[in-house]
């Protein structure tokens, strides 16, 4: 049996363009670039080349980007040693939203509980997004001494696919002299603007969800933000990223960033045709079923679905069975069933418990599509 992979928000194929990329840096030159001798300093070229790539598709300078393990670890630097108080040593402030995630609610509610980290959350909307107003509400409700340092909020929900409009937003932050960071992991990277051109401070993004490598991701650090190291022990990454850098991973990110970038148009275009054929498919099995995160600015290609009455976990027992993975909400909940935090707060206990997800990649074909839709039709139709 064919299967077909609907969980590109978890996780997407290292592109065959990226592992050619990274090939040469794996055993030939494969010494570390901090080195002395030749073979470190060829190291070292390819990271700064991967760097200088990175920052001309991002509109920033090479200086601004440091590389890390991945989105988590970006985060956490992120929301926990940026800005003047952690500068100082002193207790830092962060205000962000319930719906982010884990990496950052999940980490901001377990430092604070630790007394490193103090934490204010900024309310959303239903469809779990921020304007500009409820920011702006927000800020204004905490100046002085109970203004944040950081403002975290996520620019593509992993679960829902929401878009905020964090160009706008930080903004909104620039204007009170609050730093604003940005998780960018599931964003489509289509219609860019230049970061030079924003008022971001920080961003988030991660190989392996734009067809590159697991282990490499990037915190954006626009010049002049105060930010310490996560951890001491070495001074790579201009001091703020101890230990040998990942050469191959951080070759094949840059790689996997250029065609991602190169591609997101097309790819946007593709995946609206797939949601609606999906959707459309979908309702005709089940005419309850409801796709509640659709206002406003949402990703193509992650769809949020609540079959009420119907358990998620039973639907993807049965779709995987039948060669069509999907998933609940986040994977990094992953061995746990419970329901996902962020559906619990936007929609309840009831509805997160039958919300499935669904996400595309750039492999998904229409073949892919109009398979998975017959078989989940299957799923929805035998299980009423
Ligand atoms: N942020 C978001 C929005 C994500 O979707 C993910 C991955 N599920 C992460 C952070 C964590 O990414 P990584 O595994 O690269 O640390």
């Amino acid at each position: 049996m064919n299967r077909v992979y609907l969980d590109y928000a978890a996780s997407t194929p290292v592109r065959p363009e990226v592992l050619q990329a990274m090939e040469p840096y794996w055993q030939h030159s494969f010494a570390n670039p901090h080195s002395s001798h030749e073979e470190g300093r060829m190291a070292l070229r390819a990271i700064d080349e991967a760097r200088d790539m990175i920052a001309d598709l991002l509109g920033c300078t090479s200086r601004e980007i440091i590389f890390t393990s991945g989105a988590t670890e970006s985060n956490l630097m992120a929301i926990q040693h940026a800005g003047p108080r952690a500068i100082r040593n002193e207790l830092p402030h962060l205000a962000t939203t319930q719906v982010e995630h884990r990496s950052i609610r999940d980490a901001a509610h377990i430092l604070n509980q630790r007394n490193t980290l103090r934490l204010s959350w900024i309310p959303t909307d239903m469809q779990g997004r921020v304007s500009e107003t409820l920011l702006r509400d927000f800020l204004e409700g905490h100046q002085d001494d109970t203004a944040p340092d950081v403002i975290s909020i996520i620019s593509t929900n992993n679960e829902t696919g929401v878009e905020n409009d964090y160009h706008r937003l930080s903004t909104v932050a620039q204007r009170h002299n609050v730093l604003f960071h940005t998780d960018a992991s599931q964003l489509l990277l289509d219609h860019w603007t230049p970061l030079r051109e924003t008022a971001l401070s920080l961003m988030t993004l991660s190989g392996q969800k734009m067809g590159g490598p697991k282990g490499v991701g990037l915190l954006y650090v626009r010049k002049q933000t105060p930010i310490r190291a996560l951890f001491p022990g070495g001074s790579q990454e201009f001091e703020l990223r101890a230990g040998t850098p990942a050469v191959p991973l951080i070759v094949g990110f840059a790689e996997a960033m250029r065609l991602k970038m190169r591609d997101s148009e097309q790819l946007r275009s593709k995946w609206i045709r797939y949601r609606e054929y999906l959707k459309r498919l979908l309702s005709d099995s089940r005419p309850d079923i409801l796709f509640s995160f659709e206002e406003g600015s949402v990703h193509p290609g992650i769809i949020s679905a609540t079959i009420p009455g119907m358990n998620a976990e039973d639907i993807l027992i049965k779709a995987d069975a039948l060669g069509v993975a999907l998933s609940m909400g986040a994977a990094c909940s992953s061995g746990s069933s419970d329901p996902s935090p962020v559906l619990i707060a936007l929609r309840g206990r009831e509805a997160a418990q039958s919300t499935i997800r669904m996400s595309f990649g750039t492999e998904t074909t229409d073949e892919d599509i109009r398979v998975a839709g017959e078989r989940l039709s299957r799923v929805l139709q035998n299980m009423a």
